[in-house]
């Protein structure tokens, strides 16, 4: 139940428990299935279009429950291909999210929002100053994605956790989402094609390891200094670099899987031939992957990009010490594609 509409998202449900749920209103469980099918493969908007179920059905549906449609406020594509949405949830509130849908040889990624507004105030984020205002419920989450598909008329094949928030967080809920788009009769997203990103929230980083899900884990470091940490993540001064290691360390052992970590570079503050060095150190031996990021300049930011040579005499030196990284292709800096920059934009109108 959202906001203030008294009906139920019928998406905050995995396929289990809308069995339970149609049970409850006397209805047989293996209608479930037929529902599952209605939404996330044919991708309807409306109950009425579910021509398998009885009119009476349908109409039962109808009075109880809601189908969480979400309302494009906004569309930007960029020159590379890049959309980013802007919706409405139409929970009465008026809250607005932002998606983006990005293009890569392999084929379409999303990028889905966690929450509406953030509460960890990193530093360099377009998000901050947008105040927290609640959690997305599974539904919402997947919905990112069903809007966009019938928005673009793509099938997209992998999903990142990096929008607007922060998914551990909002930890039951990323977990539900996860559920309804790795099942074979839902989206069929494969748990190697999701990928979780944290600014640390280091209790949370135990329990994801001991689901042993087969997400790709992201963790935001930035530095491998704590006042440096700091003052680009304020989380840091609660789980410092020391912590967050150790729970990523035993996140490796056990998963057996390799850790992103992404490391935004900016002039002068974290981007220098030492900084790498500490990193180096920091990092030895350990199973991961280091993701550079050229630091998105946002409007009133305390940060600006690093210079070419800089990054890549970054990135040379941690391949050169076995450290295996690569830097993040920009997409979409013509449309503001970093998370919150829209909704900011179309708060301060
Ligand atoms: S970078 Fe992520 S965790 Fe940090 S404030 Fe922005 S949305 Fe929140």
């Amino acid at each position: 139940m959202i906001g203030g509409t008294l009906k139920k998202n019928i998406k905050n449900y995995d396929l289990e428990k809308l069995k339970e749920e149609l049970k409850l209103i006397g209805e047989k469980p293996f209608r479930a299935e037929q529902i599952f099918k209605w939404i996330y493969q044919d991708k309807v908007e409306s109950f009425e279009e579910m021509t398998n179920l009885s009119l009476d059905l349908r109409k039962k549906l109808q009075d109880i429950y809601s189908l969480g449609i979400f309302k494009i406020m906004r569309k930007f594509e960029s020159v590379d291909g890049t959309k980013k949405y802007l919706f409405d949830v139409q929970d009465g509130q008026g809250n607005l999210i932002e998606s983006v849908l990005m293009k890569y040889h392999h084929g379409y990624t999303i990028c889905v929002s966690s929450q509406i507004g953030c509460k960890m105030g990193c530093t360099f984020c377009a998000s901050t100053g947008i105040p927290f205002s609640r959690n997305l419920e599974p539904g919402e989450i997947t919905e990112q994605l069903l809007a966009i598909e019938r928005d673009s008329k793509v099938k997209i094949s992998n999903i990142v956790f990096m929008g607007i928030g922060e998914p551990l967080d909002n930890f039951d809920n990323v977990m539900e989402s996860i559920k309804i788009l790795n099942n074979p009769k839902g989206l069929n997203i494969g748990a190697r094609h999701i990928s979780i990103s944290t600014s640390g929230i280091v209790p949370k980083i135990y329990e994801l390891a001991d689901k042993q899900m087969q997400c790709t884990l992201s963790v935001s470091l930035h530095s491998s200094n704590n006042k440096i940490r700091s003052s680009m993540m304020p989380i840091n001064n609660v789980y410092p670099i020391e912590e967050l290691m150790k729970a990523c360390k035993y996140y490796i052992e056990k998963t057996n899987k390799r850790i992103s970590f992404e490391y935004a570079l900016a002039k002068d503050n974290n981007d220098n031939l030492k900084d790498a060095k500490e990193l180096a150190k920091l990092l030895h031996g350990m199973l991961v992957h280091i993701n550079l990021i050229p630091i998105n300049k946002i409007e009133g930011g305390k940060y600006t990009k690093s210079t070419n040579e800089n990054i890549i005499r970054f990135r040379d030196y941690l391949n050169d010490c076995g450290i295996v990284t690569t830097i993040r292709r920009e997409l979409g800096t013509d449309i503001s594609a970093a998370c919150g920059q829209l909704r900011r934009q179309n708060m301060e109108g």
